[in-house]
């Protein structure tokens, strides 16, 4: 006779969470995953986000089926080419033959990620318990996404006839430290800025960013939908299997210090917490080779990041530009950024860790966060007319209706 079957807890029903319960569930375990939402997904609200296919050679999309995850249950539009938005306006068309990222949209409808992969757990056998609050001491395993605020980011939804299309924008005025972006999907759009020094009256960033959009791609007919964001938390941990509990997704800092591209390392976590949960290899030997090393590239990154404005954006693009120019590939550039080199793996170790801030977690873990930065002198500007006209026309639609999910006081 077997031994009787204990059941699993995961704590968070999103990406991490949900691909390690199918997973287990799928062997054979029994698994309740627990979320304090209503929903997987609800944290978002149907904003798109870019799935990275740079981080490894196998398609990300291979490399999921290969686990037993099931892509095809969530709409996954694929792109090889982008506007690259320089600093100074310049618009030039980074492109590969393979697939370079895809979009995906976030949320509650039946086409999201989150709720193709909810699928997946229920179709499995995991029982999902929504509006479900557990205590991380009775889960084994904590995929419940950001905690702190290393940089957050926000973005309107609106209804568009513009083709389907992705931009990608170095811009230290509209996202301070980061990049701002425009994503068309079938009639949809969004335009989204990231905000990696901590601002004071952060829509203004979102109004500028807007109107920039709209004098740049004037065919966009922007119809405002509702206003999306949130946050990131960007931590190193001393440990990821900490008494015998798995730390996945954000839960466990595994993001990309860099740009914030943290779905592929969430559900890449959530399996490996599965796999060690079934005999496989111990998950924190996994994290330290499989995941880790791209983490410290990105805070290496991260930290140049930090100490460069709109000409280090610049030299960037076309550092970026003449390599595609070289290869005819635009691809293998940000593959080797992400991917990491000597030098990058040096300014880890000597001031990249420095960044980060120690801190022990309420439940005694000791990481090391990237703390959300104080904003600089050239970021304090007031909106220029055509940002003010943007920020009414929302005004407009939130008061017949328009939502908005993320605000400055979470
Ligand atoms: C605006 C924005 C844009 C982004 N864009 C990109 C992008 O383009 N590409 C990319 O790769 N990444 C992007 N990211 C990052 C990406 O969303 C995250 O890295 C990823 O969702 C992390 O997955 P996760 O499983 O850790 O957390 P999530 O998928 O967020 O799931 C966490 C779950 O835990 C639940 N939860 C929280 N607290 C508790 C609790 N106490 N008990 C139970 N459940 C709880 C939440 O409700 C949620 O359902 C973006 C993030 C933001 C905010």
């Amino acid at each position: 006779m077997g031994e009787p079957k204990e059941a699993i807890h995961v704590m968070g029903a999103g990406l991490s969470g949900l691909a390690a319960a199918t997973i287990l569930a799928k062997a054979g375990k029994e698994v309740h995953v627990h979320d304090i939402r209503a929903n997987s997904g609800a944290r978002f609200d149907g904003d798109f986000q870019g799935l990275e296919n740079w981080s490894s050679d196998e398609d990300f999309l291979d490399e999921m089926r290969g686990w037993g995850l099931n892509p095809d249950e969530f709409k996954a539009t694929a792109f090889h080419e982008v506007d690259l938005i320089h600093p100074d306006d310049t618009i030039t068309k980074p492109w590969s033959p393979k697939v370079a990222f895809r979009v995906v949209e976030r949320g509650t409808d039946d086409h999201t990620i989150d709720q193709g992969l909810k699928r997946q757990a229920l179709e499995a056998g995991v029982k999902i318990h929504y509006k479900s609050r557990v205590k991380p001491e009775d889960c084994t395993i904590i995929a419940t996404g950001p905690k702190g605020t290393s940089a957050v980011a926000y973005g309107e939804v609106f209804r568009t006839s513009y083709p389907n299309h992705v931009s990608f924008h170095l811009n230290d005025k509209l996202a301070p430290g980061a990049y701002a972006y425009l994503i068309v999907i079938d009639g949809v759009g969004l335009i989204c800025t990231c905000l990696w020094r901590k601002q004071s009256k952060s829509e203004r960033f979102l109004n500028e960013t807007i109107a920039w959009y709209d004098k740049h791609y004037p065919e966009l007919d922007r119809d405002p939908i509702k206003r999306v964001g949130g946050k990131g938390d960007f931590t190193i941990n001393e440990r990821y299997k900490v008494n015998g509990r798995y730390y996945v997704g954000e839960a466990g800092g595994l993001q990309d210090f860099m740009w914030g591209f943290g779905m592929r390392y969430a559900v890449t976590s959530g399996v490996l917490a599965a796999q060690d949960i079934l005999g496989g290899e111990d998950y924190e030997k996994a994290v330290r080779s499989k995941l880790l090393p791209f983490v410290k590239t990105s805070v290496a990154n991260r930290f140049l990041m930090n100490r460069v404005g709109d000409k280090g954006f610049k030299r960037v693009a076309k550092m970026w530009m003449k390599d595609q120019k070289k290869r005819g590939d635009g691809l293998p550039f940000i593959e080797r950024v992400f991917r990491g080199s000597i030098w990058r793996s040096l300014i880890y170790a000597t001031f990249g860790k420095m960044m980060l801030k120690k801190e022990t977690t309420k439940d005694g873990r000791k990481v090391r966060r990237l703390p959300f930065r104080k904003d600089l002198k050239r970021d304090r500007w007031t909106m220029s007319s055509e940002a003010e006209d943007v920020g009414r026309l929302w005004e407009e639609k939130r008061r017949s209706g328009g939502s908005t999910s993320f605000s400055e006081e979470e």
